[in-house]
């Protein structure tokens, strides 16, 4: 079961369409995943357009309170009918496919899909020290980067903490750090007050978006340099 979601600054600057493209990518892939927070989503996204017509009415001219209360029921039910009306055309009309989407990857010999906000990148290339494959994504945000990231079985990234933030999206298989189990769907934010070790037993494959490198806390070695290199 899902237990880490994306915190509610987040989720309001995504429905707003504020987010770099990288995290857009993981709150959406992680609402696709979680069941809560699509709710969640909605609900923001019916208040923010509610808010944002009230606004433009109410900018326009000054009313009585009895008709901006009537206004407001005017507003509710006419927002309702919109919504049902986008709800409706969303199911109707299916989303078109670009044939060259990848919506699979193979890592180590498993195969993965991968979710809707993932599948918008037609190559992908993937390079690898040990049991840590990468392939990051064409994303061009300049010190902000976004991978996805594989971790084969037994595998384990060493003890480090963060210079700036991490943000893992578990999309399938389990890891495992200090701080508890991880399962798909999880939305997991790290800064510098973090420190961890996770690892896998079965393997899995992240979204991962991070701003600065990793800080190893073992200090510095050739192998180190090499996984932090490949991670960032
Ligand atoms: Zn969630």
């Amino acid at each position: 079961m899902i237990k880490h979601h994306p915190h509610a600054a987040l989720m309001q600057d995504y429905v707003e369409g504020k987010l770099p493209l990288s995290l857009s990518i993981a709150v959406s892939a992680h609402i696709e995943l979680c069941p809560y927070c699509q709710q969640q989503a909605d609900k923001l996204t019916a208040q923010t357009a509610m808010r944002s017509w009230r606004d433009a009415e109410t900018s326009t001219e000054p009313k009585s309170a009895v008709a901006s209360v009537e206004a407001d029921f005017d507003l509710q039910a006419n927002f309702d009918s919109m919504f049902a009306d986008i709800v409706e055309n969303e199911t109707a009309e299916p989303v078109a496919h670009k044939p060259a989407e990848i919506t699979t990857v193979e890592c180590k010999g498993t195969r993965y899909s991968l979710p809707r906000a993932l599948r918008s990148f037609d190559s992908l290339s993937w390079h690898g020290i040990g049991k840590i494959t990468r392939a990051r994504l064409p994303l061009e945000e300049q010190e902000v980067r976004a991978s996805l990231l594989h971790i084969d079985k037994q595998g384990t990234i060493p003890a480090h903490t963060h210079k700036g933030y991490e943000l893992t999206l578990l999309l399938a298989g389990e890891f495992t750090d200090e701080n508890g189990t991880y399962h798909a769907g999880d939305f997991i934010w790290l800064d510098a007050s973090n420190h961890h070790t996770p690892e896998t037993k079965e393997g899995c494959l992240c979204y991962t978006v991070s701003n600065a490198p990793l800080h190893f806390t073992q200090g510095v070695s050739q192998l180190l340099n090499g996984i932090g290199k490949v991670i960032y």
